[in-house]
């Protein structure tokens, strides 16, 4: 069965009594530590306003339970009920390796572009129709989040929102493999996102696209030409050399991964951008699920209020938008923070009480909604999860210490905890490294390195740990002692 009574006593915030009598009154008898069924859990978690949610898409027989004020009641969609929907791409890469320029002329690569004439604004993301690869007149969609910037790829995720199902990772052909190419790889991985390289510039005369391949297969994406699983595709933004090719790549991999939702429900999803306008807030939501209309009451974060008016990139006015659609909302009372989920509610009534709760919770809670793993912490932050994985992000001060650490990281043997490095690299602690930190509950090491300014406060406000060594065997020492939970806890 899917939880134990103490971990969702903690996850409630509930003494474990109290838990234990409200099962009674349910016709259940646990003591604490034992496991109580997904329906059980389910109403238990509806009577405090929360859902409980078994994470089906992990590998494995990992529950994974969203912080607690994620938990809520959601409806199962049944496989017939489940229809294609268009696959949500992010372009990553090093900086001037050409994204904007790729973002923009796929954008005209619309084959239904509006009446308007090609007059778009920016509410961070578009969708594109597209011909089927082998299909020619059935045209297929795909949606572009045009925020790149990889700290804001994992700061959407440090919130819940996983929403990319495709990155495309942009290197540049006369550049090769640069220190953010690297980063956005790290990035994407964490995000257990599908992968596929656009090697771009290739008009560029110092072009060398196999050298890049080269590169990426050392760091273990290796291409279909050499016996790999990687897409590679070869383009230019400028000559736009290709793009139709990397177009049509993304239609075949969208369609292995059978990306499918419930168009017939009432909608959820996340907010992509939000910003306040002449005519109040804005919110670009992308739709996950069911269908989002005009007139729906939508609640998001401490927010609500009834949608007034839906406008796509094309400044059109839309009377609904279903699945893998992002679009403005107009009519929140509020401003929400983007990675924040939305979910439709029966009436503004229900839909104002919820968000009172939030607010007061938010209140109540404080920081400690905050508690990420560290170090000090690891075994009481893992007895709420399943997965026993410390996540370590390494930055050192130069290419030979990074891999002497590594190396000297993946020899500890511990029986209770397995240990992953999701990313090293040469340089200081940036924004970028805090939010892949957070994003994926890690813990930073440095050595011999600093943290850039303004980068303690975010980790602060994040609750995540930065440990900073000069001394290798001080650093290792240190992780092995957290993995046998030997280090105190830190006041
Ligand atoms: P970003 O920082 O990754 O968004 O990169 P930009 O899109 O701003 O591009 C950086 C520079 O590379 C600009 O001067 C572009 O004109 C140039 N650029 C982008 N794509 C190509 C390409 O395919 N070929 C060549 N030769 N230059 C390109």
């Amino acid at each position: 069965p899917p939880i134990v009574v103490r971990e969702l006593a903690e996850q409630l915030k509930l003494k474990p009594f109290k838990l234990i009598a409200d099962l009674m009154e349910l016709g259940v008898f646990a003591n604490v530590n034992q496991a109580i069924d997904e329906s059980v859990a389910q109403r238990i978690c509806a009577k405090y306003g929360y859902r409980f949610e078994v994470e089906k898409r992990e590998r494995g027989s990992g529950i994974i339970h969203a912080p607690i004020k994620k938990i809520e009641v959601d409806i199962e969609d049944k496989p017939e009920q489940l229809k294609p929907r268009a696959p949500v791409v992010t372009i990553m890469g090093h900086v001037d390796h050409g994204k904007t320029t790729l973002l923009d002329v796929i954008r005209k690569s619309d084959v239904v572009a509006g009446e308007a004439g090609g007059i778009t604004q920016h509410i961070g993301a578009y969708t594109i129709s597209f011909p089927h690869p082998e299909r020619k007149n059935e045209l297929q969609q795909i949606t572009f989040l045009d925020t790149p910037g990889h700290a804001a790829f994992s700061a959407m995720r440090a919130r819940g929102a996983n929403v990319t199902d495709i990155v495309v990772l942009v290197v540049a052909a006369n550049d090769g493999v640069m220190p953010q190419t690297l980063e956005a790889l790290s990035h994407a991985q964490a995000a257990k996102a599908e992968i596929m390289v656009a090697v771009n510039k290739v008009d560029h005369p110092n072009a060398n696209p196999m050298r890049v391949r080269q590169q990426l297969q050392e760091k273990g994406l290796v291409c279909e030409e050499w016996g790999g699983k990687t897409l590679f595709v070869d383009v230019s933004a400028i000559t736009k050399q290709g793009v139709d090719k990397l177009l049509e790549a993304i239609l075949l991999q969208a369609e292995i991964m059978e990306l499918k939702a419930n168009p017939d429900r009432r909608a959820k999803g996340n907010v992509i951008e939000s910003g306040l306008e002449p005519g109040g807030p804005t919110a670009t939501v992308l739709v996950r699920k069911g269908t989002l209309h005009l007139g729906d009451v939508v609640i998001c974060g401490p927010f609500y209020g009834k949608v007034r008016a839906l406008i796509n990139e094309e400044n059109k006015r839309l009377k609904e938008a279903g699945p893998s659609v992002a679009v403005k909302l107009l009519g929140l009372n509020g401003v929400p923070e983007a990675g924040l989920e939305f979910t439709v509610e029966e009436n503004e009534k229900e839909a104002r009480d919820i968000a009172e709760k939030r607010t007061m919770e938010a209140r109540a809670m404080g920081q400690e909604a905050r508690a990420k793993v560290t170090l000090e912490n690891l075994f009481a932050t893992m007895s709420s999860t399943s997965a026993k994985v410390l996540k370590l992000v390494v930055k050192a001060d130069t290419q030979g210490s990074v891999e002497a650490i590594v190396e000297a990281l993946k020899k500890i043997e511990s029986d209770k905890v397995s240990l992953e490095v999701i990313h090293s690299a040469v340089g200081t602690i940036t924004e970028s490294d805090v939010a892949l930190a957070s994003a994926s509950n890690a813990v930073i090491l440095g050595f011999h390195t600093r943290i850039d300014n303004g980068v303690s406060d975010e980790a602060k406000r994040e609750g995540v740990q930065i440990k900073l060594y000069a001394i290798i065997y001080e650093l290792i020492d240190q992780v092995k002692e957290s993995m046998a939970g030997l280090l105190d806890p830190l006041y």
